[in-house]
Formats: structure tokens, C-alpha cells, sequence
């Protein structure tokens, strides 16, 4: 029988295994670290004493394939947030909280309603998007649309900022389009916020794990691929430190693997080459009753302050600036904005800074085009990842897409 061999146990690894393991192939995921998840995964922090997430995740009621994935597995439940489409904001230069209600269905009437909408503005105002939509390929959001006013400061930025983990100014247009289309232009009900209540491998992972086990699939950890033998326009062979694995003729491979994993294994392939990275705070106090489960920050160095059980966490997108800042200076001032944005006033709780350095690629035009299609120029490997062309920022949603398409190609492939 023949072997499928995916590489990398990440959300595309593991969707890519989802969609094949149907009990008729063998099929092994070989991951380099001691658990699965990549970069959506919990852990136990010692510092806090408690388990948390590599990051904390925003998906949206829009990401039709991470649905699909947690159906698949039996635990789309966990995944929690309000009935209909609300975010709640606050301007630390103003103190001005509002919360924007987008309706449901295709017609956007929200921008009519004063209580809905973006305090100081107007409904034309939401226009300033259109063009977006028809932007030329390679152009950057700054190109397309106009990046300035109240609606962009307390609007556009944050949600672009947010999805594409990169300045929005020098972001793709293609991928905000693609963001639009699939959201805030389908109304609210595409555009519920949701997140992992109960942690991202109680979500993803550890269901995905017991279903493929189930389904036979064999997952082996700590095992890094170190080389791949290429002959002629096949790989011929795997490399596992000292271990070498022979493919058969009949044999596949999917690499889902990060891009500079990938380009340093198949060093003529084309891949992204700039990356933003992520700072993710974490207070471990109980959130005051009445905060909004996530709460969008304009005018702070915090974006997006979340609401565990057990925790305040923050997100703060497109971060390098803040990578050479000492962790200690940027949790008292996290927490001093935290104090404004909120009714607490305890001083500095235990706390924990995590900087993801290269947390996701630069979402802009020229980092797009070099991301590579998922059939590589080998007849017999695929590729998976975020960073793939997906069309998609790197978000849980385009890795797990991206895993879909590579086991579709895979079953399509007649080279
Ligand atoms: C801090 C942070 C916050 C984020 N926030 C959001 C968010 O709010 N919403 C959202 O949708 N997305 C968010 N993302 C993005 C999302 O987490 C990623 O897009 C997604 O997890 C990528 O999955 P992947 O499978 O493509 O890659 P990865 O998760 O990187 O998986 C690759 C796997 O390959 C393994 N591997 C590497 N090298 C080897 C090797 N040589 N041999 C074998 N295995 C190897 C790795 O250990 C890893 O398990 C965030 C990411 C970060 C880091």
C-alpha cells in the first residue's frame, strides 16, 4: 500500500491528515517537537501557574474550513462568542467606548444606525473601502484605499492590523479584499468573534489527535526532517538525523512544515522571506464582571485585551517594534492601559510576556508573491502552511485550508 508521509504536525499537517485518513492509507505525521499544535497550541506557563496558549487567537464565524475542522473532530462547541456579531471598543485618548454591531445578511444598514456604527462617523464613510475590492494585484492597502480619518484609526487599522499581522498601510490589498469578502461584506453572522475558551489544544489538537489515531494515522514526535533526497522530479528519500526513509514509487509527501523549514529542506523553493512577529500579555486575575470577552484598545500599545476565566490576556499585532523592550517595562505598561480600559485597580498581578518573533509572514504584496502554489515542481511532494498561496493571511484558517488543498491535490494528482 502506498505510504503518505506529512510532515509538520501544525493545524495544516494535521487538516491535510484529517481529510486523507480514511482508514485505507497509511499514512504517518512526523513532527520535530514533543507535541503537536505548532503555533496554535496550549501549554502549562510555571510562571503563572496555569496552562495558556502560545498566543491568544481571534477566528472569526466567517472561517468556513476551521469550522469544518473542528466539526470533523467533534469539538466545534468549543469554540464560544456572542449570538450576533458584536466588538466592543474603548480610545484610551478619549475614553470613548462604543461597540460596533454589524447586522446580519449582505446589506449593511448597521452604518445607518448612530448606536452601531464608529462614533464621529458617517455612513458614506464606509465607502472608503470599495476600492479594496478592485485593487490591481501587488498594490498595497495605502495604494488602494485611503489610510487616514476617524473610520481608519477606528476601523479599518485595528481589523487589518489584526488579520494581517503587519502595518496595514504596507499590506497586501488582495489579501484585505479576500479578508472583506469573506467576513464583513457576507454581514454579521460571518463576522461573530470567536475564541478557544477552554485553550487551543482542547479545541484543535487534542481532538484531532484521538480522531486520526483512531482512523490508524501514525504520528511520531521528535522526529525532525533533516534532508530530502531528490532524483530526478521526485524525492526519492527521507532523512531523519542519522535515519534515512526510502520513498516508494507510489509513495507522497506533504511538507507542512514553516517556510524557513521548508526553504532551508528545498532550498530552490520559493517562499515568504519577511515575517511579523506577535507580543502576547498575560495578568492572572479574575476579569472584573461586565468585560466584554475581547475588547479592542485604539491608542494604546495594547490591541486587544481578551477575558479568560483566569486571566487577562492582550494581543498586540505586527509587534517588532517591541521586541528589544524589556519584557518587565512592557508588562507594567500594558497593565497601567489595562487600569484605564477597565474597572480593575489591583496593582501588577503575576504575569507573563510572550514575543513570537516570527509569528507569522509579512502579509505584504512582495511576501506574497513568493508564496508557492501547493503542488511543488517534485511530482511527488505537496506543500502545506500558512504560508503557502492560499490567498489568505497566515491565520488558522489559511493553514487549515491550505492542509485541505494539499490532500485534494494529492488525491487529484495524476503526474
Ligand atoms: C502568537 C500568535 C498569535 C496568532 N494569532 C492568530 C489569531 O488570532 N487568529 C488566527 O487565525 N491565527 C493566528 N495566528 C496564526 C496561526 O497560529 C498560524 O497561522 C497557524 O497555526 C499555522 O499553522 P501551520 O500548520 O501552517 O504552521 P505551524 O503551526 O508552524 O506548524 C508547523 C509544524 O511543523 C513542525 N516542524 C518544524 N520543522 C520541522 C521538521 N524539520 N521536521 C518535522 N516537523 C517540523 C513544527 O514543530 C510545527 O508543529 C497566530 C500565530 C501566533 C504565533
Amino acid at each position: 500500500m502506498a505510504h503518505i508521509h506529512i510532515v509538520g504536525a501544525g493545524l495544516a499537517g494535521l487538516a491535510a491528515a484529517l481529510r486523507l485518513a480514511d482508514g485505507a492509507r497509511a499514512i504517518t505525521i512526523h513532527e520535530s517537537a514533543t507535541q503537536a499544535g505548532g503555533r496554535c497550541r496550549s501549554y502549562f506557563d510555571a510562571t503563572l501557574g496555569m496552562e495558556i496558549d502560545n498566543g491568544n487567537h481571534l477566528l472569526l464565524s466567517g472561517n468556513h474550513a476551521a469550522r469544518e475542522f473542528l466539526r470533523a473532530v467533534g469539538s466545534e462547541d468549543q469554540l464560544v462568542g456572542p449570538e450576533r456579531a458584536e466588538f466592543a471598543f474603548i480610545d484610551l485618548a478619549t475614553r470613548e467606548r462604543w461597540t460596533l454591531q454589524p447586522n446580519d445578511g449582505a446589506i449593511p444598514w448597521w452604518i445607518f444606525q448612530n448606536k452601531r456604527r464608529v462614533p464621529a462617523t458617517k455612513p458614506l464613510d464606509y465607502f472608503s473601502v470599495l476600492p479594496l475590492l478592485t485593487a490591481p494585484k501587488g498594490a498595497t492597502l495605502k495604494q488602494a484605499m485611503r489610510c487616514e480619518g476617524v473610520l481608519w484609526e477606528r476601523l479599518w487599522q485595528p481589523f487589518f492590523l489584526a488579520a494581517l499581522n503587519t502595518q496595514p498601510e504596507e499590506g497586501a490589498a488582495s489579501m484585505a479584499a479576500r479578508l472583506l469578502r469573506e467576513t464583513l461584506a457576507k454581514g454579521g453572522e460571518a463576522c461573530r468573534p470567536l475564541v478557544a475558551a477552554r485553550g487551543l489544544s482542547t479545541a484543535f489538537i487534542t481532538p484531532a489527535l484521538r480522531y486520526l489515531e483512531a482512523k490508524g494515522v501514525t504520528i511520531r514526535f521528535e522526529r525532525r526532517l533533516s534532508g530530502v533526497t531528490v532524483a530526478g522530479k521526485r524525492a526519492a528519500a527521507l532523512a531523519f538525523g542519522p535515519e534515512t526513509l526510502a520513498l516508494g514509487d507510489e509513495d507522497r509527501l506533504i511538507l507542512a512544515v514553516p517556510a524557513p523549514v521548508a526553504a532551508s529542506l528545498l532550498p530552490s523553493l520559493p517562499t515568504p522571506q519577511a515575517f511579523r512577529a506577535i507580543v502576547n500579555a498575560h495578568y492572572k486575575i479574575v476579569p472584573p464582571a461586565g468585560l466584554p470577552p475581547i475588547l479592542g484598545v485604539i491608542n494604546g500599545t495594547m490591541e486587544w485585551l481578551f477575558a479568560f476565566p483566569d486571566r487577562l490576556s492582550v494581543t498586540i499585532s505586527g509587534a517588532d517594534r517591541l521586541i528589544a523592550t524589556p519584557r518587565e517595562e512592557l508588562a507594567a505598561q500594558i497593565w497601567s492601559e489595562i487600569r484605564l480600559a477597565t474597572e480593575v485597580a489591583s496593582p501588577l498581578p503575576a504575569w507573563q510576556i510572550i514575543k513570537e518573533k516570527r509569528a507569522t509572514f509579512a502579509a505584504t504584496p512582495a511576501e506574497d508573491a513568493r508564496r508557492p502554489p501547493t503542488q511543488s515542481a517534485l511530482a511527488n511532494l505537496y506543500l502545506a502552511g500558512d504560508w503557502t498561496q492560499t490567498g489568505l493571511p497566515a491565520t488558522i484558517e489559511g493553514a487549515i485550508r491550505s492542509g485541505f488543498k494539499a490532500a485534494e491535490a494529492l488525491l487529484t494528482d495524476r503526474r
